[in-house]
Parts: C-alpha cells; sequence; structure tokens
C-alpha cells in the first residue's frame, strides 16, 4: 500500500481537467535532467496511451544521454523549433508544468506558457511554488517529479493501463534525483514503486547505466579538471566549493547536461557535508547546493536566495 500523498481534490480535479481537454502541452524546466525529461514523457506516454494528443516542449535540448528514452525523439525543442511550439501552445487546451516551481525556470517559454488561456497544472518537488496555475500540486518531501508522476496515475486508477514506456521514464527521474537511490531515499515508500516499475518489465540496471554510466570523454575529462583544480574544501564549515567559468566549459567542449551530477561529489570526501557548485553560463551565474546528514541547504538558500 502506498499512503496518498497529494491530496484527493486535486487528483479529481487533474482527472477532470484530462478528460475534458484533447490537445495538451507538457512542458519542463530549462537545461533539463532526468527527472524533467523523465517526468514530461512518462506523463506524455501516458496521455496519448489515454488517447490524448500530447507532445512535450522543453527550453532546451534534452542532453544526449537522455535521448534514448521513450517519446524523446518527439519532444518539440523551443530554442530550435520555435515557431512550433508556439503553435502547440496556441491550440492546446491543458498545460502540465513539471518540476519546475516558478515559470521564470522555463526561460524562453515563459511569456507563450504564462500568457495562454489553456487550464495550468504544476506538478513539482521543487521548495516553494508561484501561483500561475490552476491546480497546484508541490510536493518538496517527495524526492522526484517523477514519483509524483506515478502517484498521479495511480490515483486516477490508470496503474493497470502503466505501459513499459511510461514505467521506464518515471524510473530514470526517480533514479537520477536520488543519485541512483543513493541519497533522498529514505522513504520506504520509494522502494514501493519501484519494486510495481520492475513487475511492469523495467530493466532498472540498464536505466541506472544510461543515467550515471554514460558521459562523454570530454565530461569525464571536465570533472577531473574542477576535482584537481576547482575544488575548495573548507574543511572549519565542512563544505566544498567547486566553480566553473564559462571560458572553462569550452575549453573542455562542454555539451548540455555535461555538469550534472557535479555538485554531488565532493559529498563523498570524508566529513564533507555540504557541497556548492557555482558555474558561470553565457548571461547567468548558476548556483547549486547539496546536503546530507543533519545540514539543510534549504534552509540556507532560502534564507539567502529565497529558495
Ligand atoms: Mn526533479
Amino acid at each position: 500500500m502506498i499512503t496518498k500523498v497529494i491530496p484527493e481534490e486535486k487528483i479529481t480535479a487533474v482527472l477532470k481537467l484530462i478528460k475534458k481537454s484533447s490537445k495538451i502541452v507538457i512542458v519542463a524546466h530549462k537545461r533539463p535532467d532526468g527527472d524533467a525529461i523523465g517526468s514530461t514523457l512518462a506523463l506524455c506516454n501516458f496521455l496519448i496511451g489515454q488517447g490524448k494528443s500530447a507532445t512535450v516542449i522543453l527550453p532546451d535540448a534534452i542532453p544526449s544521454f537522455h535521448s534514448g528514452l521513450p517519446g524523446a525523439k518527439d519532444v518539440v525543442c523551443f530554442e530550435t523549433q520555435e515557431s512550433e511550439a508556439r503553435a502547440l501552445i496556441n491550440e492546446s487546451d491543458l498545460i502540465f508544468c513539471l518540476d519546475f516551481n516558478f515559470p521564470s525556470r522555463i526561460g524562453a517559454l515563459e511569456a507563450p506558457i504564462t500568457e495562454s488561456r489553456a487550464k495550468k497544472v504544476l506538478i513539482d518537488h521543487h521548495l516553494n511554488h508561484g501561483e500561475f496555475t490552476d491546480v497546484i500540486i508541490s510536493h518538496p518531501e517527495i524526492s522526484s517529479t517523477c514519483e509524483l508522476i506515478f502517484r498521479l496515475i495511480c490515483r486516477m486508477g490508470y496503474f493497470p493501463d502503466m505501459s513499459l514506456e511510461t514505467a521506464q521514464c518515471i524510473c530514470t527521474g526517480m533514479l537520477t534525483d536520488t543519485g541512483g537511490l543513493a541519497f533522498n531515499s529514505n522513504s520506504p515508500e520509494i522502494y514501493t514503486i519501484i519494486s510495481e516499475l520492475l513487475k511492469k518489465g523495467v530493466d532498472k540496471d540498464a536505466i541506472y547505466r544510461n543515467a550515471f554510466n554514460n558521459y562523454s570523454e570530454s565530461r569525464m575529462k571536465l570533472l577531473g579538471y574542477v576535482l584537481y583544480k576547482k575544488m575548495r574544501v573548507l574543511k572549519e564549515y565542512h563544505t566544498a566549493i567547486i566553480t566553473l567559468t564559462h571560458d572553462e566549459m569550452l575549453r573542455f567542449n562542454y555539451q548540455p547536461g555535461d555538469t550534472e551530477g557535479f555538485v554531488n561529489q565532493p559529498l563523498s570526501i570524508d566529513h564533507v557535508f555540504c557541497s556548492i557548485f557555482i558555474k558561470e553560463e553565457k548571461d547567468v551565474i548558476k548556483l547549486s547546493f547539496r546536503s546530507q546528514g543533519d545540514m539543510d541547504v534549504n534552509i540556507m538558500t532560502k534564507e539567502l536566495f529565497g529558495g
């Protein structure tokens, strides 16, 4: 048995919206990770199975190591297929916003999505959320959006209909957002869900290999470089900081998604409980925080950066 995390009235509301919609768009955040891609593709695959016309639109390209996921080939990339994406958004009657909390997280998609008159549903697990959708399903205590998608599909009564492809996508996000069930994964129900996905025929080990052991040579060299040259360990604060400049990324032939997971690396050092990764992108500095044990970076990011 799995507890009812999402309130009943929200399940009913989403089911009602799905039933009366025919053209559905699903979006996720910029520089999509395994959970953003897995959750959007899982929901899209499920909706298509229910006879809906559903399309995933992402602000930018899917990293190559996730491009083999079921449905990834049909994803519309706003950066390179803007007019097609705009047409789909204009025609849509329902928009799902997955794995992000504020519209600014979807970059150039922000205006077309927020201005659309379609009904909107937010499903996310980040801390805090904006008020830009008709239904808000926000659960920071859940370790991945993919887990929320699994819970949603089950609670709407469609678990028997769940395809292997949907299950594979859900498993991808559950694994990537927990480092392969290495952190944020103390909830026993995660394993109940993984067990159900395995029963659907999912090859968890293959999904793990694909998500974690499928990097390019230049990504590996970039990781080696940042750990050797750019990581500073502040012992008295049990904290490690890695910085990476745009020039350095170019030097190592950076591809989207290449720095995914970098922030987790210092946590494998004895007595390092907090890790901060600071990356300079074209027009913005991106900070990622991770902690383990009793240290909670959520409090820090909330107090210093508002989330
Ligand atoms: Mn996520």
